[in-house]
């Protein structure tokens, strides 16, 4: 049993089963037993890969994405360039690199990123010194100026809480105990208000998620860039109106029992894009666009084989393959999305 087993045991014994967020919440970030917490989960040697990992292409592209979105605002003399949840700090390296010859980019961006996990943004440092970049809390502490901002891969971190369907109302999935081990439970039935548009859409028995964060980080962002200008690019899988349990536990690049070894392994769910969009009022939400389309419109196959022209061998197969990864249906470009946010009066950003 890991010592957050025990701890999260101990816990329940007190004061009773917890909610999945919570048991998420500390899976992933408690300060001495979570997964981002003590390690660095990225790459073909940690747990999950994710695309930044896979190709430099991927950050080049989205960094030229937003540097045209940029443009298209008049390109503002002063703004952030904000990351949300930078793993180790390849996407930001990426689209740095890919936009020093974008004319008055690097001299106006004031690049800030938000990261939970301390061990990270050391990690974060390590990549894109000796490029200036600071760190925030939150979407609040953002200097006041246009935000153009990036995340891949953030939202599906978030704790989500899971309401199954029943003749009486709704009864939410709990983590508890059962003979002496983590086992999932349910709440007694109650009406609840929030759910009552998922009545036209599920029978009793269906599951469905709310992740209350996402929205509440969405809606920051959607204020921001609505007052001062600016468009966020928010990538990650899941898809339009999520309906099931899509919690799942990935350790070494193989799904497992997300209650089976707390804090070891990466927790996610997929998420809703849906809910996403409507947080983001009064913004535009346009997309999702899979995965795979986007970085087609945005010139993948031209910028790959001008990479290819200098590779041979081994290098020449992997870059091969890194290209298919990113955008083939069947590997991440139809499961992964994106959905960009813009003011009402701009354009979306190009590949929308
Ligand atoms: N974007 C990176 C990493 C994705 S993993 C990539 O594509 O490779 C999720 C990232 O979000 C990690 O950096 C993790 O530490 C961070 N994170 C998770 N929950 C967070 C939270 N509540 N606040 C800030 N950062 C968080």
């Amino acid at each position: 049993m890991t010592a957050l087993a025990d701890l999260l045991l101990r816990r329940i014994r007190l004061s009773g089963p917890l909610t999945i967020a919570d048991y998420m919440s500390d899976c992933l970030l408690h300060p001495d037993h979570g997964y981002y917490t003590t390690r660095p989960p990225f790459g073909a040697e940690g747990d999950f890969i994710t695309g930044p990992e896979i190709s430099q292409m991927f950050g080049e592209l989205l960094g030229l994405c937003l540097a045209q979105a940029w443009q298209d605002q008049g390109a503002p003399a002063a703004f952030a360039l904000a990351e949300l949840g930078p793993g180790r700090g390849t996407l930001m390296a990426d689209l740095l690199r890919a936009t020093r010859g974008v004319p008055g980019f690097h001299a106006a961006a004031r690049v800030v990123l938000i990261e939970a996990s301390p061990a990270l943004r050391a990690r974060q440092q390590a990549t894109l010194t000796p490029h200036p970049v600071q760190w925030a809390d939150s979407i609040d502490a953002l200097p006041e100026v246009p935000l153009f901002l990036l995340a891949n891969e953030f939202f599906d971190a978030l704790p989500i809480r899971q309401f199954q369907r029943h003749a009486e109302g709704w009864q939410e999935r709990l983590v508890g105990e059962r003979d002496g081990g983590l086992a999932f439970g349910l709440s007694s039935a109650t009406r609840m208000a929030a759910l009552e548009h998922r009545l036209a859409d599920t029978v009793p028995g269906d599951i469905v998620e709310t992740c209350a964060p996402a929205q509440a980080i969405v809606a920051d962002i959607a204020q921001r860039i609505d007052r001062f200008g600016g468009a966020a690019l928010l990538i990650d899988y899941g898809d339009w109106h999520s309906r099931g349990d899509t919690l799942q536990a990935l350790r070494r690049h193989a799904f497992g029992d997300p209650l089976a070894e707390p804090g070891e392994a990466d927790l996610t769910a997929h998420v809703d894009f849906e809910a996403l969009a409507q947080a983001a009022a009064p913004c535009t939400a346009t997309g999702p666009v899979p995965q795979g389309v986007l970085l087609e419109r945005l010139g993948i196959t031209a910028r790959a084989q001008a990479l290819a022209g200098r590779m041979t061998g081994a290098a020449l197969t992997a870059h091969i393959a890194a290209h298919r990864r990113l955008t083939h249906p069947e590997e991440m470009g139809q499961l992964f999305k994106a959905l960009a946010l813009h003011p009402r009066r701009a354009p979306p950003p190009p590949g929308f």
